[in-house]
């Protein structure tokens, strides 16, 4: 019995999304759902106990960040990320490659893996299949990530067919690597940019391989959000049925419901996070940006229709002048409430799943966030 395993509930008769359950050793969650991302073993500003009350039930953690600091020896030595950070439900952490091609310097890709020169002190560094399994191994996550190649987008096909190659080599090498699959499930990584063939071709290669899981990787890097969707409409029915699949890197709630409709379970990104300590709200009536003058004197709630705690307790002044103040209340209120809001939004597409209503859930959503408006800001 693999260590991660996917159950499949019902799929909707109106929109083909699929409601399920997927199994870990550190406990279970519906799908689809939304991962909130702690980098470095911490959701910025929420304490795990702020993470459960939300309704969390799945984190993220990034591996090359802790590889860094305070170093996967460090955390085995607590006892894992759980022990570590204090969250006894599930972890999923990535493999080090994103952060390898987008944050550091001087990189060297070859067969054996990529050189590089870390972001914090500018260290040489080698990232290989073997080397992002050790870390991972150490951290000790539910769900580990494959080492692959994040191409840029766009990427010439020449290109991107050689590293889709060279990602299936390495995602042999990894499940070669990989110690611990007696309570870890490793998924793979389909990459192929927006070609359907390399896409068609990486997705053949892994299933081959049999992992517990699938991530579709290589979007939300700067395409149009309608070419995202074409390569989910093309790239999820090759993959397995009975294993869950994980779209990265997505969290705008546009896309969270229209990736749903597209066979998506998991997914997860920075964005709630990151524009919350910015000020920006997500609500369901659209986008709401705080610092804004005309809130000054608002003692509504951030968003009316929601019932987080935020919500219910403070108002939408007292946020501005806390976050004008870069007050670290601010940035904890904002972020909980964009997290609810988007834990929340998966909870009503569940609910539409049951129900054979997720387009017409779409319709409503969309209409009253402001996404059918010409022009409307993609969050
Ligand atoms: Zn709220």
């Amino acid at each position: 019995m693999p260590a991660v395993t996917y159950e499949h509930i019902k799929t909707c008769k109106q929109s083909g999304a699929r409601l399920g359950i997927v199994h870990t050793p550190h406990g279970s969650f519906e799908t689809p759902m939304f991962m909130p991302v702690g980098t470095l073993a911490t959701v910025k500003t929420m304490s795990p106990e702020d993470l459960k009350d939300m309704g969390a039930k799945i984190i993220l953690s990034n591996t090359y960040h802790l590889w860094l600091r305070p170093g996967h020896d460090i955390v085995k030595g607590a006892g894992g990320l759980h022990k570590f950070m204090n969250w006894d439900r599930p972890i999923l952490t990535d493999s080090g490659g994103f952060q390898v091609f987008s944050l550091s310097d001087m990189r060297k890709i070859t067969e054996e893996g990529v050189e590089f020169k870390n972001h914090l002190n500018g260290e040489r560094m080698f990232l290989s299949p073997e080397k992002a399994m050790e870390i991972q191994n150490d951290l000790g996550p539910d769900i580990m990530m494959a080492f692959d190649e994040c191409p840029p987008y766009p990427a010439e096909y020449d290109y991107m067919k050689a590293s889709v190659e060279r990602t299936s080599r390495w995602a042999e090498r990894c499940l070669k690597a990989h110690a611990r699959s007696n309570d870890q499930g490793l998924f793979g990584i389909v990459q192929g940019g927006e070609y359907e063939e390399l896409r068609k071709q990486s997705a053949k290669d892994l299933v081959s391989l049999d992992f517990p899981g699938y991530a579709i990787g290589g979007l939300s890097v700067g395409e149009p959000k309608d070419i995202m969707n074409e390569v989910l409409e093309f790239t999820t029915p090759l993959l397995p049925a009975n294993k869950p699949r994980y779209l990265m890197g997505v969290g705008s709630p546009d896309s969270l419901v229209d990736g749903a409709i597209r066979g998506i379970d998991m997914f997860d990104c920075v964005l709630p996070t990151r524009i919350a300590r910015n000020g920006t709200l997500m609500t369901s009536a659209g986008r709401l940006v705080i610092r804004n003058a005309k809130f000054a004197r608002d003692y509504r709630p951030l968003d009316e229709k929601c019932d987080c705690h935020v919500c219910e307790n403070y108002t939408r002044a007292y946020i501005r002048h806390l976050i004008k103040c870069n007050e670290t209340l601010g940035f904890r209120l904002t972020t909980y409430h964009n997290l609810y809001f988007l834990l929340k939004l998966m909870e009503n597409v569940r609910q539409a799943i049951r129900e054979d209503r997720l387009l017409d859930y779409r319709e409503e959503f969309f209409e009253e966030y402001g996404f059918n408006k010409p022009n409307a800001k993609n969050f």
